[in-house]
């Protein structure tokens, strides 16, 4: 957290027309989009000159949001990306906790000297490596938190329809419509705050849910049929993709975005867990619904982390390994996997 002089530094640093890149993991999702896009509108608003930059693509259903298409992708544009850094005398850090998170652009980040500051709600944040670090595990999304900030900041009034509409998009994704991280009223207030700026709260969720192509859908459905493994004896269930079926479904980025969450759906199953194999490397998304933290079985066994009901890891084994594997691991994990969630 911020104190009081910390706050008024950040203040003066924002409003003297610096150059600014505003950074956020990789493969972006909407709060990343979303808190990144906010931050964007409200530091032009303050007079200075600002770049959005991230590791790889986006999904195109973020799209619609104005000033997508101003967002540096480095693995595209990876000399313009690197001009950027090197002549920035402020990176902002947005939705992510540690460097390590931006994948190919980690290195080049961390090689500048600047002022860093960081915006996060991710566990066990990379303090050393920032400035300022604004960062609790207490907040929905770094899009709720990118409205706390300005707020703290005395700029809540500059807050407009365009930096509500990304804000919202944060919130509404990293709480899967309401759905998880959604116990606070802080995230309610300002969702309030944000339908009263004029944020159309059901056109967003259409444009970001309601965009499936037909090989999108169908994906979905031959990994539901086709590919999922469910455990019952340790409350798990499981959906693998492998290149082939990707590939078979003209895989787009974004395909395979919120697909981790329909195994959580069943009752009796308590976690679940995506594998995609993309690049030679397992990418894998771990849900879980009450009290199981995916984010200390991610750390502890699969190279990621996150958040207690969701992370993010990988793997460089085989598809069979990788699940002949978790099944070993789980074993060990069985009477935490075992609770039935009531009032
Ligand atoms: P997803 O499953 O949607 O990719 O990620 C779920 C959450 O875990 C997101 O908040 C994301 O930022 C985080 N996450 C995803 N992959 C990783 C990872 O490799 N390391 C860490 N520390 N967090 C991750
Ligand atoms: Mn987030």
């Amino acid at each position: 957290m911020l104190s009081d002089s910390k706050i008024l530094e950040i203040k003066q640093l924002l409003t003297q027309q610096k150059r600014i890149v505003i950074t956020s993991h990789t493969n972006p999702d909407g709060d990343a989009i979303g808190s990144s896009l906010a931050m964007y509108h409200y530091l032009k608003k303050l007079g200075n000159d600002v770049q959005m930059l991230v590791p790889n693509s986006f999904p195109d259903f973020y799209s619609w949001l104005p000033d997508t298409d101003k967002i540096v992708i480095y693995d595209k544009q990876s000399k313009y990306a690197q001009k950027l850094l090197r002549e920035a005398d402020i990176i902002f850090s947005l939705d992510y906790n540690a460097l390590h998170r931006l994948g190919s652009l980690h290195e080049i980040v961390r090689a500048t000297t600047c002022t860093r500051i960081l915006i996060d709600h991710h566990i066990d944040p990379e303090t050393e490596s920032f400035n300022y670090c604004y960062s609790t595990t207490d907040t929905s999304s770094t899009g709720e938190l990118v409205y706390d900030f300005i707020t703290m900041l005395g700029h809540e009034d500059i807050i407009d329809k365009k930096t509500g509409e990304a804000i919202y998009t944060g919130i509404v994704t990293d709480t899967g419509s309401f759905s998880f991280s959604c116990n606070r009223p802080n995230t309610y207030i300002i969702t309030s705050k944000l339908v009263s700026l004029g944020v159309d709260a059901q056109k967003i969720h259409k444009l970001i849910y309601d965009t499936f192509s037909e090989n999108r859908l169908r994906l979905l459905g031959h990994a539901i049929s086709n590919r999922m493994i469910v455990w019952k004896e340790l409350h798990t269930a499981l959906i693998y993709l492998n290149k082939s079926d990707l590939a078979n479904f003209n895989y787009q980025v974004g395909d395979t975005e919120g697909m981790v969450n329909y195994p959580l759906s069943m009752n009796d199953v308590n976690m679940s867990l995506l594998i995609t194999e993309k690049d030679n490397l397992l990418r894998l998304s771990f849900r879980s619904k009450g009290n199981f933290s995916v984010n200390d079985l991610s750390r502890a066994h699969f190279n990621g982390g996150g958040h207690k009901n969701a992370a993010g890891g990988k793997s460089t084994e085989s598809i069979d390994e990788l699940i002949d594997r978790l099944k070993s691991i789980l074993q060990d994990y069985k009477e935490d996997l075992n609770y039935t969630i009531t009032l």
